[in-house]
C-alpha cells in the first residue's frame, strides 16, 4: 500500500510516505519557538503545527512524487502526546482522508517508535526486547509482533530524556539539554562523580533521585566555588550521563536473561545518545547479543515510524473511523 502518514505528538511537525513498506519520503519540521522558554510551550507547538502542516504534507508527496490520488490509507499519530498538537494532526488526516475517500489509520506513537526498527535492514526478528527511551517515556517492551506488544516495565517518575533535560538545565544548557549533553560529556571523566542510580524493583526505572542528588550537589559545590560548573562540565556531564546509562542498562540486562531474549533494540530520542550506543553495543558483544539501533532520523519523532506501523496495520485489516479522537495518554496496550 501507499501510505501518507502525519506525527503531530509534541513539537515536531512530520509527514512521510511510504509504499510498500519502503520509505519514500520523511520529512520533519522542528519547532524552534520552544527554546527561549526552556521547554515546549503546548500553545505555541498547537499553532506551530498549523503553520507547518501543510507544507510539510506537500513536500513530502514531492519528494515520495506521490500523487494524492494514488494514496491508499491516511495514517496519523492518535496519542500519547499534548492534545492540542495531536488535534491539529488527526483533524488533517481526518479532513484529508475524508476528501479522497481513502481508509483511515489510528497509530499509537509509542509503538511507533519501536517498530522504527522495520524501516531499514538490519531488522530485528519476532520476539525481540525493546527499551524505548524519549522525552515523556521509557519503557521496556516485548515485542512478540508488529502488533503484540507487552509492556514489563516503566518509569516511576521522569522518562530517561527528562532526566537529560532536567539535570543539563541544572548545568545551565539550552533547551533541550540532552544533545547538548551528550556532546560534553565526550570530553568528561564518567566516574569522577559518583551519582545514585535508581534501583527499582521488576524492570521498573526512576529517574528523579538523580535529578534531586545532582541539585543538592550543585548547590553545595556552587556555595563554595562559584566557578564549579564551568570549571567541571565536562566531567558533570560525563558522571550524569554514565549514571543515566548504568540506570537503563541494569534493567534490560536483568530483563534479556530472565526473557531469555538475545535481540535487543533501542528506540525514541534518547537512542541518539552516544554513550547509551556504544555501552549498548558493548553490552552486546559481551554477552552475545544481538543490537539493534535505527537510524537517527527515526530515532526522534518522525513519521516514517508512523507509516511504517500504519503498514503493519493496513496488512492486518486495522483502520478507523472518522469518529476516532486523539488521545493524550494512549496506552501502548
Ligand atoms: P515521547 O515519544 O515520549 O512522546 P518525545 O517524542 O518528545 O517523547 P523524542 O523526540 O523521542 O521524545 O526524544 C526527545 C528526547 O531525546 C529529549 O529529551 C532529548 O533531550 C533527548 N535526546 C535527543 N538526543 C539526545 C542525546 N544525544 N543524548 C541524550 N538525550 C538526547
Ligand atoms: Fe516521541
Amino acid at each position: 500500500p501507499v501510505i501518507l502518514a502525519i506525527e503531530s505528538s509534541c513539537d515536531d511537525t512530520a509527514a512521510a510516505v511510504m509504499a510498500g513498506g519502503e520509505i519514500l519520503a520523511n520529512v520533519v519540521a522542528t519547532q524552534q519557538v520552544h527554546e527561549q522558554y526552556g521547554g515546549v510551550v503546548p500553545e505555541l507547538a498547537s499553532r506551530a503545527h498549523q503553520q507547518h502542516l501543510i507544507p510539510v504534507v506537500q513536500e513530502a508527496l514531492r519528494r515520495a512524487k506521490v500523487e494524492k490520488s494514488a494514496l491508499d490509507a491516511v495514517a496519523f499519530t492518535q496519542g500519547p502526546g499534548l492534545l492540542g498538537s495531536l488535534l491539529v494532526g488527526s483533524m488533517f488526516a481526518k479532513t484529508f482522508a475524508l476528501a479522497l475517500n481513502k481508509p483511515l489509520i489510528a497509530v499509537n506513537h509509542m509503538r511507533a517508535h519501536i517498530l522504527a526498527h522495520f524501516i531499514r535492514a538490519p531488522r530485528p526478528q519476532f520476539p525481540f526486547l525493546c527499551l524505548t527511551v524519549s522525552g515523556g517515556h521509557t519503557q521496556l517492551v516485548i515485542v512478540r509482533s508488529a502488533l503484540a506488544m507487552e509492556v514489563i516495565g516503566q518509569t516511576i517518575d521522569d522518562a530517561a530524556g527528562e532526566a537529560f533535560d532536567k539535570t543539563a538545565k541544572l548545568l545551565g544548557l539550552p533547551y533541550p539539554g540532552g544533545p547538548h549533553l551528550d556532546k560534553q560529556a565526550r570530553l568528561g571523566n564518567p566516574t569522577r562523580f559518583p551519582f545514585p542510580v535508581g534501583a527499582m524493583p521488576g524492570y521498573d526505572f526512576s529517574f528523579s533521585g538523580l535529578k534531586t542528588a545532582v541539585m543538592y550537589f550543585l548547590r553545595q559545590q556552587t556555595a563554595q566555588n562559584p566557578d564549579f560548573i564551568p570549571e567541571n562540565l565536562p566531567d558533570l556531564c560525563a558522571s550524569i550521563q554514565h549514571t543515566i546509562i548504568l540506570t537503563l542498562l541494569r534493567q534490560l540486562t536483568r530483563a534479556a536473561h530472565d526473557q531469555g531474549l538475545t535481540q535487543l533494540a533501542l528506540a525514541g530520542g534518547v537512542a541518539a545518545n552516544s554513550g547509551l550506543r556504544a555501552a549498548l553495543t558493548q553490552l552486546g558483544t559481551e554477552k552475545g547479543w544481538e543490537i539493534f539501533i535505527p537510524d537517527f532520523e527515526f530515532c526522534t519523532d518522525n513519521a516514517g515510524m508512523v507509516a511504517m506501523t500504519a503498514h503493519f496495520q493496513y496488512q492486518a485489516g486495522d483502520f478507523t473511523t472518522q469518529l476516532i479522537s486523539p488521545d493524550p495518554r494512549l496506552k501502548l496496550n
